[in-house]
């Protein structure tokens, strides 16, 4: 089990971040990467309250979320001799940080300012180039620093997206319950009711997510950081990704850049959730009262890309026991599933 040793949010608290980190005596030297934006943003606040606490600090701009970008980075972290890394930003400058700090053997702080998925505190980070579509374990973060008041201010979309991330958590710990059953897979009780209890927060309360304001921030912030950890504490992304995200890669095969990855999630967690024999429907209009899209057309996708990516879902990672392993969708059942559900017209 490996857990962050500090989280921390709260409206402003970027200011606090040098103090906070000076009490963990990582070392001195900080290797900063996060993209332009972000730097544009908090990059002065940030660097003011590192410097304050006597850390020295280098920025460096990140590219392409590719495997040939964890080097680079990895490579300035070692010539720079860096204590610790910190990865500012919502999913690219932190998936880069954290796999970037596991090759180089420093610790990571995550700095995320949108919350479109819980991989701002899992252990697990995706990019481009590697062998397999789905994350691959790295570490989890020494220390998450999430400042409510910036994430607030990011576009809607994102933090929308993120609820479609966490209500994914239904799906998820119900496939790994059965993989528990049927193959006698390790499960973890703790680990699956703390990814659960994150996905109820936003699925009951669908209302006080939306509209978005302080309240909503926090809580949606906070189930996302208690859903990685969920991930650090099984050990496996199992309590956070089943069959749903299965899905989601899979689209991203048939067809990239179709919605960010907590909407396609929601949509197959719709689509999962009925295959599960659960209420499909009540978790459609919790989704809609929050504002993710639940038909094709609301992420750019056609009927037949969905079936497509219905179909492919299983071959994606065959080791993980999934309902897609007891229903073995045909294009006919994916059709006959995805028009059931509302997903497709
Ligand atoms: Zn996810």
């Amino acid at each position: 089990m490996e857990l962050p040793r500090r989280v921390v949010a709260g409206d402003g608290i970027t200011e606090q971040i040098g103090e906070l980190l000076g009490e963990l005596e990582l070392g001195n030297e900080s290797l900063i990467i996060s993209g332009p934006n972000v730097r544009e943003l908090v990059g002065r606040d940030l660097s003011n309250s590192l410097h304050k606490n006597g850390f020295k600090t280098r920025w460096e701009l990140v590219g392409p979320s590719t495997f040939q970008e964890v080097e680079r980075i990895s490579e300035i972290a070692r010539t720079y001799k860096a204590d610790f890394l910190i990865g500012v930003g919502g999913g690219r400058s932190i998936d880069i940080a954290k796999l970037a700090s596991f090759n180089s053997k420093i610790p990571f702080v995550s700095i995320p300012t949108s919350a479109s998925h819980d991989g701002i505190s899992s252990p697990f980070a995706s990019v481009k180039g590697l062998d397999r579509p789905y994350s691959v374990v790295a570490k989890p973060p020494i220390a998450i620093v999430a400042d409510t008041e910036i994430i607030g201010k990011a576009p809607p979309k994102l933090m929308i997206s993120g609820c479609g991330d966490l209500i994914a958590k239904i799906t998820a710990v119900k496939d790994w319950e059965l993989s528990h059953v049927k193959t006698g897979e390790y499960y973890g009780r703790y680990s699956a009711s703390l990814a659960l209890l994150s996905a109820h927060l936003v699925l009951e309360d669908a209302s006080i997510i939306s509209p978005l304001n302080n309240e909503s921030v926090r809580v949606v912030v906070e189930a996302l950081i208690s859903s990685g950890v969920a991930a650090g504490i099984a050990g496996s992304s199992r309590p956070c990704s089943g069959s749903e995200h299965l899905f989601s890669h899979a689209m991203d095969i048939v067809a990239p850049g179709r919605g960010l990855h907590g909407e396609r999630c929601g949509i197959g967690t719709i689509m999962m959730s009925k295959l599960q024999g659960s209420d499909s429907e009540s978790i459609r209009r919790s989704l809609e009262t929050i504002g993710l899209p639940t038909k094709a057309s609301g992420i750019n996708a056609t009927n037949d890309e969905i079936i497509k990516a219905l179909v492919l879902a299983r071959e994606i990672r065959k080791e993980r026991y999934t309902i897609l392993d007891e229903v073995r969708l045909t294009e006919a059942s994916a059709r006959k599933l995805a028009l059931g559900t509302g997903v497709i017209d």
